[in-house]
């Protein structure tokens, strides 16, 4: 701090000479408060009035240039969550002549990011809402460098997992309380503010209940890469790629073989499973494996990551500590357990998240279908799911109830009450599930990534027509290979030919194996057709359709 101090004042009379005369700079992306990310220079925050403050001189730029609709509701979400109204960024204004009145501000020299996290208390919420929307926000600014500073507004305290932020960057990430020790006025040289909320895949159930987002736009591959990334930050080295060093490749196919590994990731506080042992007995038993457990109150948080990145299969009570899963290696196996009357189709954050194109996970859920094995805690805190502040009549519908409806975030009280079950795991119907969903065993631990190369589009589209009889006509098309394909090795090319008579609002769609056609059905003399072509790539990669072809019979 005194250091970064010291550096600010080298530059301290050119850089308040600047903001005097030129006032705060800002540019941002995004037409909606949702997907907006603001760029400023001389953005500055006043610790006394809690408020960010844009100055305005002649040179100023304040672009979107909202005028009032800024505040409606607001000029972006500072946190990944869309639309939060807790969660909402803007400023004050004030004429750079205000300056001379005000306290010298002190410059902030570094890059900063500026944001909220969303509750930084919940081990998915930090990776989800935070540090995966972080990391690729940094990405997306290239000066948001290893050196950029990360300021967190959301006003709480560290929280159980700061060290997970630290490691996005070199410098230590600032709280909003931390920020009036540096005086009453701080401007930052140069900052953003918002997040990218490209890689988020739940919405939490504020206003419809909870499930995987409508637009998604994250792939394992980018999951996969800022796990790799925090890993190494972490000083982690899959054991898998340690060991591939020396030995032939039978040698390592048996390593291979006797180093999988299943792990049961448990909790001791909340929403137990009762019988662990047997659980661990019966899947070692099961699948011929070691067992091992790990635990967020036992282990730290690295080494945990550790066991979970060479594991073959994760077995974890529904919670926070599921999100691990994303540091599992491609081929593995998550297999999620929820409390009695849970609906795992209705809570499915770490489902979506195995099911992410790319992610190569195997996801099976199981649930507790005997009321008997689970025990409830009805005079718990309401927040722990205790329910014994609810009506008498309220608390025997819960009680009944087997099968929680559908609600909205955050304090149902029957949801509660349901979730913070412990639970004794009946395993015969356990392993069964459990064998039905893994039918390919869960030893696919070394799939390879599948190619996701698009073809280009087909070139040179042609089409040329003959008319035989007074009801019968020819329609031949003929096209040459997507560009990219010469330099690639694909195991399937198809090509999807689609054919449309002018002004009808159906078509014919044909898959074929070559680059020519002869169309005869269904063409009819003296029509116009119009015929679109496309390559695909194994069953499923599609790429464009040509420009559309007229053809005349
Ligand atoms: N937690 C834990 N051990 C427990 C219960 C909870 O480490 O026995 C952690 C959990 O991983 C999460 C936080 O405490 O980061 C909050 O847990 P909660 O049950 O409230 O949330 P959930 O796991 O349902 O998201």
């Amino acid at each position: 701090q005194s250091q970064e101090l010291s550096q600010a004042r080298i530059d301290y009379h050119v850089a308040l000479q600047a903001l005097q005369e030129h006032g705060t700079r800002m540019v941002c992306t995004g037409k909606m408060h949702t997907d907006r990310i603001c760029r400023f220079d001389y953005l500055c925050y006043c610790s006394e009035a809690e408020e960010f403050v844009f100055f305005h001189s002649n040179s100023s730029v304040m672009l979107p240039n909202l005028g009032s609709r800024r505040f409606q509701p607001a000029l972006l979400d500072l946190s990944s969550v869309e639309d939060h109204n807790t969660q909402y960024f803007n400023f004050l204004e004030l004429p750079a002549a205000t300056l001379k009145f005000m306290p010298k501000p002190v410059f902030v020299p570094d890059v900063t990011l500026i944001l909220n996290r969303f509750n930084p208390d919940n081990l998915m919420h930090v990776f989800h809402d935070d540090l995966l929307p972080a990391f690729y926000t940094m990405k997306q600014y290239s000066d948001l460098d290893d050196e950029a500073r990360l300021v967190f507004m959301e006003g709480w305290g560290e929280g159980p997992h700061f060290d997970l932020y630290r490691l996005l960057s070199s410098k230590q990430p600032l709280l909003k309380e931390q920020l009036r020790n540096f005086g009453k006025l701080m401007c930052f040289t140069k900052s953003y503010v918002g997040l990218s909320k490209m890689t988020t895949w739940y919405q939490y159930g504020f206003v419809q209940p909870q499930g995987p987002k409508a637009n998604m736009l994250v792939s394992g591959n980018e999951i996969r890469q800022f796990a790799r990334a925090l890993m190494e930050k972490m000083n982690i080295t899959r054991v898998e790629e340690v060991e591939k060093d020396g030995g032939s490749a039978e040698d390592e196919k048996e390593k291979e073989k006797k180093d999988e590994y299943i792990v049961v990731f448990s909790r001791s506080t909340t929403r137990l499973i009762l019988n662990e042992a047997e659980l661990i007995m019966a899947l070692a038993q099961e699948f011929q494996m070691r067992v091992v457990t790990v635990s967020m109150e036992e282990q730290s948080f690295p080494s945990i990551v550790q066991v979970i990145s060479g594991a073959t299969m994760l077995v974890s009570m529904h919670g926070a500590q599921l999100i691990t899963s994303l540091f599992l290696p491609r081929g593995a196996a998550v297999v999620e357990l929820f409390p009695f009357a849970v609906n795992p189709e209705q809570y499915t954050p770490y489902k979506t998240l195995a099911s992410l194109p790319g992610m190569d996970l195997h996801y099976v859920s199981w649930r507790n279908t005997k009321e008997e094995n689970t025990i409830s805690h009805p005079d718990r805190p309401w927040e722990q799911g205790g329910i014994a502040h609810l009506e008498k009549e309220e608390q025997e519908r819960i009680l009944a109830s087997k099968d929680v409806p559908r609600h909205l975030c955050c304090r149902n009280p029957e949801w509660l009450f349901r979730i913070y079950q412990d639970t004794l795991v009946d395993i015969p119907s356990f392993l069964e599930v459990l064998k039905e969903g893994i039918k390919t065993k869960p030893s696919l631990k070394k799939s390879k990534p599948a190619s996701t190369v698009h073809p280009g589009r087909v070139r040179e589209p042609h089409c040329h027509t003959s008319v035989q009889t007074t009801n019968e006509a020819k329609l031949t098309v003929s096209w040459q290979i997507p560009w990219n394909l010469k330099y690639l090795k694909v195991r399937e090319v198809k090509y999807e030919v689609w054919i449309q008579e002018q002004g009808e609002n159906t078509y014919m769609p044909y898959i074929l194996p070559q680059q020519n056609y002869t169309f005869s059905e269904n063409i009819k003399p003296f029509t116009t057709y119009l015929v679109w072509v496309r390559c695909i790539f194994n069953k499923n990669l599609l790429g464009p359709f040509a420009d559309v072809l007229m053809c005349r019979t």
